[in-house]
Formats: C-alpha cells, structure tokens, sequence
C-alpha cells in the first residue's frame, strides 16, 4: 500500500464534488491484484487507520481522478488544427488522406506511442478512442495502452462506402476482421474493444447490420459512432436511409442503441431522439471544441438533462482542437451559455469537471471502475499544481470557494497543471 497527502478531489453518487484541502488517498492491490483506492478523505481522519504506510507529501498540490475522453481519432493526431470548410471537406481533404497510412505497422505504432504520451502529459488516463479502418491500427494501439496499463478502449472503423481507397473497407471482410479482434483484445488485462461504425453515411446497410448482429453477440463491447454533428450530415443521413425515422433512427434500426453506445455530438437531435437515448442507454459525447472549430452547433444540456440521457466530455481530437481536459471543459461552458439556438445556462465547475471524470465513467458503463477516487475505483489520477502559472498562482491563491478553485483552473489551466499523471497506482 501508499498514501499520498495533498489536496483531494473526488464526487459523490448525486454528482457533487468532494473536497478535502488535507486530504488523504491510500492505493493498495484489490483480490485481483489491481491496485484501487483503499480509501479517500481527510488526512487528520484518516492516517491512524494506515500506521507503517508510506505518504508521499504532495501538500500544495490537488489530486483529481485521471481525466477520461469519451471521443477521439488517435490517427488525427496530425490532423489537429487543420484548416478546412466544415466536416466534410475536412474530411475528405485531411482526415481520410492521414488515416490511409495506419495500414502500416510501424506508423500506427509511432503514432500510437506519439498519441499515449500526449494523453498522459494533459492527465487523461482512459479514452475510447477511434482506430482506422486497417486491422493493424487496432493491434497497435492496444499493444501500446497494454504496455502502458491503461483501461483502453478502441475499435476498428466500419466504412464500406462513400470512402475513398485506401480507408474504404470491404462489408464481409469488416466484419470478420471486427469478431478477429473482439476475440483478441476485449477483456484482456484493461482493455475494451468498440464496434466502430464511421458514421452512418459510409456505412452500406449490410454493414451496419452486421455490426448490429456482432453487438448482439458480444453484449458488453462498447459501441461508438457519430450522430447529428451537422446539417449536411444530417440531410445526407437521410437521404441514404429514408426509411429512418432520423439520424439517430438509423441506428436503432440496425440494432446499435444500448448500454455501452456512446454516439459523439449529439447536437440536432430533437425531442424523440433524446427520449429513445435515455431509453436505450445510450449516451452522448460532447465534443466541445471539435463543435466550435467546426461551427458544427452547441449541444442542449437542458434539453438532455430533461430527457434523461447520459453524456461526457470529449476532445474529438483532430477535429477538436487541444487533448487538455481544461481546454474542453472551458469549451463546455461556453457551449452551454450560448443561448441563441437553444436555452443558455451556466454549468457550475464541478459539474463540467464531473462530465469529464465521474460522468464520463458512468456513461462508458464504467461507473465505480475509473473516473473518481472512491474507495474500490482503480487508482488512476493526477496531481495538479494550482500555482503552475503566475496568474494560475494568483488566481487561486484568492479562491474563496471550490467552485473559485475550481473554475480558476478550468478557465486558465492547460498542461502546464498536470504534475505528474498516475495509472493504476503508480
Ligand atoms: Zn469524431
């Protein structure tokens, strides 16, 4: 066992921050051998019970569970901060060009390496992560998050259509290759596959039936797609799939609503889409600032929060514009005061930083497992420095709340603040 004294950020069941200023976090192997929180809480409370274990004395810095991406393209690493005019220019023009080399080992092995490294340095210690359509870029990317310990989960992408060659895949092929590595990979040590159809629009009906049938069959696959992110989309969407009650419709029809589905962006949904969402378990991944560098449009929290339906927040990187968890948290809250499309509210810090730990956990079915420092959850976290900047210093220096605190390094927070990022313990 360890223990680690600083200042301690956790949420409890009705989605609050807990805090303590002297807080205590003792790691220790659970029966399995993976190493989870033995306990959480106020250092003074709880340092008898732990006589004989080391503390490692961070006083001055804040633990927080590691931050979880709900939504990124590992292979548009070098696609962020590409110039285009919206979703599908930029598709056609970088994204596709990019991800035709992932059929390459070594290149999705570097990119990969390149990818895990940039996700430690701003604190994030799991990602459901996109692949290509190239089996080798699933076998490098977990051979990668293996090597590493992280709970991982990536799947190979589905496009056998509108795709141009070199990432458009062949139906029966695809799915085959899908089972292959479901088999592979899903279950060993922390790793979690998801089916991954692109987006409806490149997917041939036959595809998305089978990848339905394949989601049936192996019921605790993660499922990750794209839904609704613009009008374009939306209006292609329906004239390949008219029989679709909408976009969203799509997918039910094909059996690719569940637990474990989370669909990115989630924007122009309307009442019904959001009721079959909380009905089916499936959730949203708010892609903040992939949506404003797109001008793709702001997703409703109110109107979610009414429906029921559960969400977390994402990079989308390369559509997304930073991997820094503070970057989209800020995002979100300035999607979520805009108020010209939709009502306008101010989401409080520790829900926005809730969305990107806790909920994000929760809306991957990882509820309890990742995302919080609760006794029993793997002891994944980071310690951040609340005086990394000189006005980080002396911004927080003056908090006179945890919502101030908060705030402070959501709004000017980057990774510079991420000291030092732990997974499974050390
Ligand atoms: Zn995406």
């Amino acid at each position: 066992m360890k223990a680690y004294r600083a200042a301690l950020l956790r949420f409890d069941d009705a989605q609050r921050p807990v805090y303590d200023a002297d807080g205590l976090l003792v790691v220790g192997p659970d029966a399995n051998g993976q190493r989870v929180v033995r306990a959480a809480g106020d250092h003074a409370a709880l340092i008898g019970n732990y006589p004989g274990v080391g503390v490692e004395d961070l006083r001055g810095k804040l633990i927080a569970p590691g931050f979880i991406d709900m939504h990124v393209h590992y292979p548009q690493t070098d696609v962020i901060g590409a110039p285009a005019a919206g979703l599908l220019p930029w598709l056609e023009n970088y994204t596709f060009p990019h991800e035709s080399r992932f059929h390459e080992p070594l290149h999705a092995r570097e990119v990969a390496a390149f990818f895990l490294d940039e996700l430690a340095r701003n604190g994030v210690t799991t990602a459901l992560t996109f692949a290509t359509s190239h089996p080798a870029s699933v076998d490098a990317m977990f051979e990668a998050a293996r090597a590493r310990g992280l709970r991982f989960i990536t799947g190979k992408v589905l496009q056998d259509r509108h795709s141009p060659d070199g990432v458009r895949d062949d139906t029966e092929r695809s799915l085959i290759d899908t089972e292959a590595l479901i088999r592979r990979w899903h279950g060993v040590d922390r790793l979690g596959y998801a089916i991954t159809p692109r987006f409806a629009p490149t997917s041939t009906p036959a595809q998305l039936r089978g990848a339905g049938e394949l989601a049936a069959k192996y019921s605790d696959v993660w499922i990750q797609s794209h839904v609704a992110e613009n009008l374009d989309e939306v209006r292609w969407a329906a004239e390949l799939f008219p029989e679709a009650r909408s976009y969203l419709g799509v997918y039910d029809d094909f059996g690719l609503l569940r637990k474990r589905a989370v669909y990115a962006h989630c924007i122009h949904l309307d009442e019904a889409d959001r009721q079959l969402m909380a009905a089916t378990g499936t959730t949203a991944a708010v892609s903040p600032t992939s949506n404003q560098f797109l001008g793709s449009g702001f997703f409703d929290y109110l109107a979610a929060d009414e429906a029921g339906m559960g969400y977390g927040l994402a990079s989308d990187v390369g559509g997304g514009t930073s991997f820094s968890p503070f970057r989209t948290m800020l995002a979100a809250y300035c999607v979520g005061r805009e108020g010209q499309t939709k009502t306008g509210l101010s989401l409080t810090p520790g829900q926005l930083w809730w969305q990107h730990t806790a909920g994000a956990a929760r809306a991957l079915g990882l509820e309890g497992v990742v995302g919080n420092l609760q006794p029993g959850c793997e002891a994944d976290f980071v310690v951040l420095d609340p005086q990394a900047t000189p006005l980080l210093a002396r911004k927080t220096s003056q908090a006179n709340s945890l919502d101030e605190l908060l705030f402070s390094l959501i709004v000017l927070g980057d990774d510079r603040v991420v000291v030092r990022c732990v997974v499974s313990g050390g």
